[in-house]
């Protein structure tokens, strides 16, 4: 099978959004009148960011998703998408699967496969996604620019910080396929999920464009992430440990209970306090794909029903702070140190373990 077969087998479809889709030297995208184009690009490189043998079907499902998982972050709302991908060799029994998990996830956003360069080389995938939001004619209150795009740089003291869905089942999974803890089989089925198949939260993204003050999405760990909200913002913030915790949804499913749980990671892994292990998992790990997000305290109601119209749970986690840094209490409001770092599981949340050959 050649380039061009290939293109045209897997990757040409209708795009009816799109002026002009996959053949010709470029795509041609019409914006809407008062509207900005929001773009965002994620590359997937194998052996580095999913292990080599991932299912395609689900590898598909994932390249897309942490695009528009960008795309939520931003509140804007999908259109297009070109995709780069360098390949070992023209395999249909991969590219089949392929097509079809990263297809299934366009259709069901309304994302366009609009075009994309296809090479051979060692597996990697580059998707850059196009979406739109609407412009604003005058910056507001918190906005840097003119647009109604959520940005990082918003927060402002005293806004409350929520996070999306649950946390840290992702890097939980990633664990326990590397061999360092071992998970009750439905529980490893549910985290692997995560891991591998993630949500991006669109709807709610668009549904907090004029609720939240600033947004990001959880790709590399929820400390690292509303750690870009503070720098970008210029703040600190409060996080709340009994809000956080619950998050991790394999505790919270654990059939003996949470403690248990934390009981089981912590003979697993050897560690000195065990509950700070399922802390870490929560705080510092990657690839889940939620949205953290500030909002002043008057917008709870808002908050709430943007949760509610997109059917996606939210959770309030703490509080932006003027202080510099990023502070974890407990329910008493008592500084809590988990001392993050002296877990070398996760000393590199960026940098993620290889997988097999
Ligand atoms: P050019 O050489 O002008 O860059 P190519 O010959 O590489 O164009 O690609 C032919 C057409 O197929 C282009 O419209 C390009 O966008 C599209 N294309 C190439 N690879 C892919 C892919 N993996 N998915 C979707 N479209 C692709
Ligand atoms: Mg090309």
């Amino acid at each position: 099978m050649g380039e061009f077969d290939l293109i045209r087998r897997f990757f040409t479809r209708p795009t009816p959004k799109a002026v002009l889709g996959v053949g010709d030297d470029c795509a041609l995208l019409q914006s809407a009148p008062g509207m900005q184009t929001a773009i965002s690009t994620d590359m997937l490189v194998g052996g580095r960011h999913f292990f080599a043998d991932t299912e395609p079907q689900a590898l598909g499902h994932k390249c897309l998703a942490v695009n528009l998982s960008d795309l939520a972050a931003c509140g804007a709302r999908p259109l297009a998408f070109t995709l780069a991908l360098a390949l070992p060799e023209a395999n249909e029994a991969w590219l089949a699967p392929f097509a079809h998990g990263l297809l299934a996830l366009a259709d069901a956003h309304g994302c366009e496969l609009i075009g994309g360069d296809t090479t051979r080389g060692p597996l990697n995938i580059c998707i850059t996604v196009f979406g739109e939001v609407p412009a604003q004619r005058a910056s507001t209150r918190n906005m840097p620019v003119p647009t109604s795009a959520l940005l990082r740089s918003g927060a402002q003291a005293g806004d409350d910080i929520y996070v999306s869905g649950t946390l840290g089942d992702a890097a939980l999974a990633l664990q326990a396929l590397l061999g360092r803890v071992a998970l009750p089989p439905a529980l490893l089925a549910q985290a692997r999920q995560r891991l591998e198949r993630p949500s991006p939260r669109v709807a709610l993204g668009q549904a907090l464009r004029g609720v939240a003050s600033a947004c990001a999405d959880v790709s590399d760990g929820l400390v690292g992430d509303l750690g870009h909200i503070l720098e970008r913002s210029g703040l600190g913030a409060e996080l709340e440990v009994d809000r956080v915790l619950p998050l991790l949804a394999a505790r919270a499913h654990y059939s003996s209970g949470p403690a248990q749980f934390d009981q089981h990671l912590g003979a697993a892994w050897d560690a000195q306090n065990s509950q700070a292990l399922a802390l870490q998992c929560v705080l510092a790990g990657g690839d889940d794909y939620e949205l953290v997000f500030c909002a002043a305290p008057t917008e709870r109601a808002a908050v709430q029903e943007a949760a509610t119209q997109s059917d996606t749970p939210v959770t309030r986690i703490g509080t932006m702070q003027a202080a510099p840094g990023l502070r974890l209490v407990d329910g008493l409001g008592r500084s809590v140190a988990p001392e993050l770092a002296s877990f070398d599981h996760f000393s590199a949340a960026n940098d993620r373990p290889q997988g097999p050959a």
